[in-house]
């Protein structure tokens, strides 16, 4: 077996973290498959099973796109598949087991085919803890690579093939931006575009700025390049990608740089630019501005908040009083007034008083957003909340989750109702999961559509008269497609 990652292997610091993550220069570089790797799939097929955020599914789509590169066919599923991939999510402590619990099945399909290669990648191969559980209680797991692995990937699985020794290439650096990274988009229509990775903001609950490195961006002109080359392809929308995409082009001494490359994106003439996730710290108006008076822009904001408290908030290491964020929204509001808003909410932070989660209804109450994602608080080894005390029962935590749910689902609903009779231009994702009979697909305002219709295709944008609404999705029929 061969660990690589001394000397990070052993431990998750959060001061040797942050002392890496100060770390001013990274590597920058071309990816070239390596000749070797180049004929690996051939009669070869694989799966790449995917949890978590938006970063994971790229990371998967490139995955995709090195292993259709080494000659690899996709398979439908794991059993038909000779490479199987887990690209996982550390983010909670639920998304962790629940893939502990699907490799400690393939014990038994290892048994069975010892030729089948099982691998495990992302933001859980960052972790040590989970790292060494691997390497001694799931022998089943063939190769773990880490996300600052990515571009090796090649390498390490040619490595795998001609030893057939277990491998851990796991080390945690201050990362690096690698472009020319092949691809294998899951929609011919609609991208995410990497602008950054990584991030600098050690809230004390989250794990990432310790499995994806320190901030760092792209440049300008790659991201541009590759949004051009979607749109010549028949590309229709981007999603710009980042932990923190408000803070794109510090690394790289920009003043503004997030203003200034939605610009640049907006002047691509893409048909529809959306961007995930924001940070209220690094907010500025003149981004807002762009969003207003460019109209390849869509006038939807994920702005995560997580509490309503002051003291909870800097506790959290967020960075900003919650009078800010109260700021934020109301500039926001006055300047796109049409403008969606959703944002994501912690309940149950360690020793979170009742008085603290009153502070979080009040700011629900006052912004109605038109969506949260609600969360309780997991405890993230080695981060410093992991170490908070805490005497907030778990039931008490639940029911406050409830009762912020119940409190969201309210204006979610009021705020769809608003639509009912109103004309919204959707792009079409094809038939609806739930109801074949029906399309759906996301409106400008990122609202998710089911309409009915004829001879729609993915990929068509349609103007969908809104029929009816509940909390999360509304309903409507085609009234004209556009553009065809
Ligand atoms: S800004 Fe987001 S990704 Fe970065 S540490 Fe905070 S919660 Fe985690």
């Amino acid at each position: 077996m061969r660990v690589q990652g001394f000397p990070w292997y052993n431990t998750l610091d959060m001061e040797e973290t942050k002392i890496r993550n100060r770390v001013r220069s990274f590597e920058r570089d071309v990816f070239e498959m390596p000749e070797m790797a180049a004929d690996l799939g051939k009669g070869r097929t694989f799966f790449i099973h995917t949890y978590g955020c938006q970063a994971n599914v790229r990371d998967g789509e490139t995955l995709a796109g090195m292993l259709v590169n080494m000659g690899f066919t996709e398979a439908g599923d794991v059993d038909d598949a000779d490479l199987v991939i887990f690209n996982t999510c550390a983010i909670r402590k639920a998304a962790e087991d629940h893939v502990f619990g699907e490799i400690g099945n393939l014990k038994h399909r290892k048994e069975q085919n010892p030729e089948k290669i099982f691998a495990l990648c992302g933001c859980m191969a960052q972790m040590p803890a989970v790292v060494e559980r691997i390497r001694t209680a799931y022998p089943q797991i063939d190769l773990v690579f880490g996300t600052h692995n990515l571009d090796r990937f090649p390498r390490l699985l040619q490595d795998f093939l001609d030893r057939r020794e277990r491998t851990f290439a796991v080390e945690s650096v201050p990362g690096s931006v690698i472009e020319n990274l092949p691809v294998q988009r899951t929609s011919a229509y609609k991208a995410f575009v990497n602008i950054m990775y990584g991030c600098d903001k050690f809230c004390t609950y989250c794990i990432v700025p310790y499995t994806r490195g320190r901030e760092r961006s792209r440049m300008m002109e790659d991201i541009v390049r590759e949004i051009k080359e979607f749109k010549a392809s028949g590309g229709k929308e981007v999603t710009l990608l980042g932990q923190n995409v408000n803070a794109y082009g510090k690394d790289l001494g920009m003043e503004d740089g997030f203003t200034d490359l939605l610009n640049a994106c907006a002047d691509t003439g893409i048909d529809r630019i959306r961007f995930y996730s924001s940070h209220p710290r690094d907010y500025t108006v003149s981004s807002i501005e762009a969003m207003r008076t460019r109209e390849n822009i869509m006038p939807a904001l994920h702005l995560p908040v997580q509490s309503g408290s002051n003291d909870v908030l800097r506790r959290m290491n967020r960075g900003y009083r919650i009078e800010r964020f109260y700021e934020l929204f109301d500039d926001m509001k006055a300047r796109i007034p049409d403008m969606t808003f959703t944002t994501d909410l912690i309940v149950g932070f360690p020793d979170e008083t009742d008085e603290q989660f009153e502070d979080t209804l009040k700011l629900v109450d006052y912004c109605k957003f038109d969506l949260a994602y609600t969360f309780i608080f997991s405890p993230r080894e080695g981060t410093p909340a992991a170490g908070y005390a805490d005497g907030i029962p778990m039931r008490v935590k639940k029911e406050r989750l409830q009762t912020l749910n119940d409190r969201i689902s309210l204006y979610a609903r009021q705020k769809n109702q608003g639509y009912i009779g109103r004309e919204l231009l959707v792009l079409c994702d094809g038939p609806s999961k739930k109801n074949p009979d029906t399309y759906a697909g996301y409106s400008e305002e990122n609202k998710l559509v089911n309409f009915t219709g004829r001879n729609i295709q993915e990929g068509d944008f349609v103007k969908v008269e809104i029929t009816d609404a509940k909390s999360y999705t509304l309903d409507g029929r085609a009234a004209e497609r556009k553009g065809l």
